[in-house]
Order: C-alpha cells, then sequence, then structure tokens
C-alpha cells in the first residue's frame, strides 16, 4: 500500500494550488482504495443516503485470524446470506444475492490488511459501493433497506478515536491517522536535498544559514499539511516524532488549538505502518483516557442545568436536540423502546404507549446506546466514549448514559 507523495521544496512552495491539491488528493485517496478507514465526510455521505426503493445490501463481517485463514470467511458469509433469503421476496432476493456476490468477490480478490473485519454497504442497481475495514470487531450481521445500516459504525466514532501521527525528517516526512488502533498512511513528502541544492555558488560561510532557513521553510509547510490533514480527518491529538529543530520550527507554524493537542513521541520515519502505530500505542491510549478523566471531572462540576446525568433525562435532552456531547459507558448494552410517531427513545422496555405524544405505536429496540448514537448523528452531537475501567465505574455511580447541553 503506498501513501501519496510530494515534494516540497524551494522549486515548490506550498501555493494555494497546491494546498488545493492536496485536499483533493487526500479526498480521492480515500474514495480509490479497498477497504479505507471512513472519513468523517464519507461517513456522513453515507449516512445520509437514501435510494427511496432499491435494497442496499449492509453487511457486517468479522474477521478473526482463523477466519484468514484459507477461506474460513466464506462459511460465515454463507450463513449471512441464507438469513436474507428466507425472509424476502423473490425481486429483493435476486437483487441482494447479486450484492452479496460482489461482496464474495471482493473478499476473494482481496481481504482488507488492516482491521479487525469489515463492512459493506452495496447496491448493484444504483452503483453504490462501499468497503471499509472496521477497527473494533463488530458483531456479523447483516440487513438490507433503502438506507445503509450505519448503527453498528457508530460505535467507533468517538470523538478522540482519531488521531494524527505526523513522522518528520530531513529526507522524507510522513503523515498517517489512526482510528482506534488501526493505522493508515495518508500522505509522504519528501524533504529536500539540501545537499544536492547548495553547491558550489553558495559561499561555504553562507550554506549553513541557508540550510536552516530551507528547513525552517519546510516545516512550515508541514504544519500546514498537518492541519489540512487533521481537519479532513476530524483527528483529536496529533503526534510528533521529529528531531529537534524540525520539532520546533514544525510547532512554531502550527495553530494555538493543534499545538495544545500535541504529544511527542518516538519511532523511526523508515518503520512499517504496523510497527508506527505499535510505538504510538500505548501514548494514545494514555491521551484517551486522560480526555476521559478530563470530561468526566467536567460532568462532575458543572451547573446542574448544563449536564443530564441519569440515562432517560440524556434520553430525553437528545431527542429535543439539546445535547452538545453525549458521553457513553462503551460496555453499557440495553434494550429500550423508540416511538413511531415522535422518535423518542426510552429506557423502559415495556412501554404500551410514548410518554412524549401519546403514540400507542412503538418499536422495541434491542440496542438503545445505538439508537441513542444515531440520534446524536442526526442531531449533530459529538460522541464521547468512556472505555478507560476507572473512568467507567466513575461515570457509571449516576448513569452509562450522560451528556453536556448546549442549553
Ligand atoms: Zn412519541
Amino acid at each position: 500500500m503506498r501513501a501519496l507523495s510530494l515534494a516540497i521544496d524551494a522549486h515548490h512552495a506550498l501555493t494555494p494550488e497546491l494546498r488545493e491539491r492536496i485536499v483533493e488528493n487526500v479526498r480521492t485517496r480515500m474514495q480509490e482504495h479497498p477497504y479505507r478507514l471512513l472519513s468523517p465526510e464519507h461517513f456522513r455521505a453515507l449516512a445520509a443516503l437514501d435510494t427511496a426503493g432499491p435494497p442496499v445490501v449492509s453487511l457486517y463481517l468479522q474477521l478473526t485470524p482463523e477466519r484468514r485463514v484459507g477461506s474460513g470467511w466464506r462459511s460465515a458469509l454463507s450463513a449471512l446470506s441464507h438469513r436474507i433469503s428466507r425472509t424476502t421476496d423473490q425481486s429483493t432476493r435476486a437483487s441482494v444475492n447479486a450484492d452479496i456476490e460482489d461482496i464474495q468477490g471482493a473478499l476473494d480478490q482481496q481481504l482488507p490488511e488492516l482491521g479487525r473485519g469489515a463492512a459493506f454497504f452495496a447496491c448493484r442497481e444504483r452503483g453504490i459501493w462501499r468497503q471499509i475495514a472496521l477497527p473494533i470487531p463488530l458483531p456479523d450481521s447483516i440487513q438490507i433497506g433503502p438506507r445503509p445500516y450505519l448503527r453498528p459504525l457508530l460505535r467507533t466514532w468517538g470523538r478522540s478515536d482519531r488521531m494524527l501521527l505526523a513522522l518528520l525528517s530531513r529526507e522524507q516526512s510522513r503523515f498517517f491517522v489512526s482510528h482506534l488502533g488501526t493505522i493508515e498512511e495518508i500522505y509522504r513528502v519528501k524533504g529536500q536535498r539540501i545537499r544536492g541544492m547548495l553547491t558550489d555558488r553558495v559561499p561555504r560561510d553562507r550554506r549553513d544559514a541557508l540550510a536552516i532557513q530551507l528547513m525552517k521553510d519546510e516545516a512550515k509547510a508541514l504544519a500546514s499539511m498537518a492541519e489540512i490533514i487533521g481537519q479532513e480527518f476530524e483527528t483529536s491529538h496529533i503526534l510528533l516524532c521529529a528531531p529537534p529543530d524540525m520539532s520546533a520550527a514544525f510547532r512554531g507554524h502550527l495553530s494555538k488549538e493543534s499545538l495544545s493537542r500535541l504529544t511527542a513521541f518516538e519511532t523511526s520515519v523508515h518503520a512499517s505502518s504496523a510497527e508506527i502505530g505499535a510505538a504510538a500505542a500505548a501514548i494514545q491510549d494514555q491521551l484517551k483516557a486522560q480526555e476521559e478523566r478530563e470530561l468526566i471531572d467536567r460532568l462532575r462540576e458543572a451547573n446542574p442545568v448544563a449536564v443530564s446525568t441519569g440515562t432517560q433525562e440524556t434520553l430525553d435532552c437528545l431527542s429535543e436536540g439539546r445535547v452538545l456531547t453525549l458521553v457513553i459507558d462503551d460496555s453499557y448494552a440495553a434494550a429500550g423502546t423508540q416511538c413511531r410517531l415522535c422518535g423518542s427513545l426510552f429506557e423502559d422496555a415495556r412501554l404500551s404507549k410514548c410518554p412524549v405524544c401519546g403514540e400507542a405505536d412503538l418499536d422495541a429496540v434491542d440496542d438503545l446506546v445505538e439508537a441513542a448514537l444515531q440520534q446524536a448523528l442526526e442531531r449533530r452531537a459529538q460522541i464521547a466514549f468512556v472505555r478507560d475501567p476507572a473512568c467507567r465505574s466513575a461515570l457509571s455511580d449516576k448513569a452509562p448514559l450522560q451528556a453536556l447541553l448546549r442549553y
């Protein structure tokens, strides 16, 4: 797998056109290659998709080591497709079978190197095709309907689940995005060939000063690229590995916001993605735990009217559109109820009519958290998972579902 590469030096300054090209390249790249991490923009585009008719097949398949050996995944895929064939009419079945054939073809061709599984969203009739590497194991499932079934993916969509890794050196600089421990190289920049540029025409006593100036120019361009990639992927932190002089120059050109979310780490700029991911893992866990602790403190110390600290209260605020950040104990699982008319969610799974609007037509919801996540996405609320054991127990003292409120 090759990252996009680009040269920035005295002859190729980071012009607005070049900047635009970088953004375009990053976006195109995220569409082309199979088994990409999903960028937030693509995620929102999927969430907005509606064929208003032809069924989209949404299929989640775990890829455990056993399933990766030989074609171990085949029997799991065939079990999933049987689930559908029993329950649908003939024309839907034909359409779904065509999509499953395409999915099988894609898996035959290449299993994702990254991740713990794969998700597919396919509708041949409408030319819809997405294959995504899953950073966490999600249960096997298949759903058909006019809209992609994204709820399980929402569990990987916490606000500090994506981070940017910047590895800088004079020869080359590399940018990675990690998503819950899965890591992918996004961009590679060739450094300047300083020795070649400092020919005999440059007086010997000026060479050092010139070399430093070139390094500073390059660091400025790299800082600008880090900001672009960070915005594109909505990453929460920057992990930086760079020699001291480049590090100082790079930091000097970052925004205040990025700078406050930057941490140094050590690895080799020539290492493989997997090695770099491993080198960053411990520090990423620390950053996440620290973020979770800060969130718990904010919930505890905030004015009581600015937070919601009970599960049902949080669900009420969520459907009213008042939630700014939904905070979820990642291990919480419960069934619930959803009103078909007003969409409100309820912890009580045995309700006979909606306490908000009086509607008697209620849906049983087997995973209340996923339903709440879907609502958070629709209401543009941020999502924060609490995964650290100490933070989880601090949260659960009150409720596994809480929120910081907009008003
Ligand atoms: Zn209702």
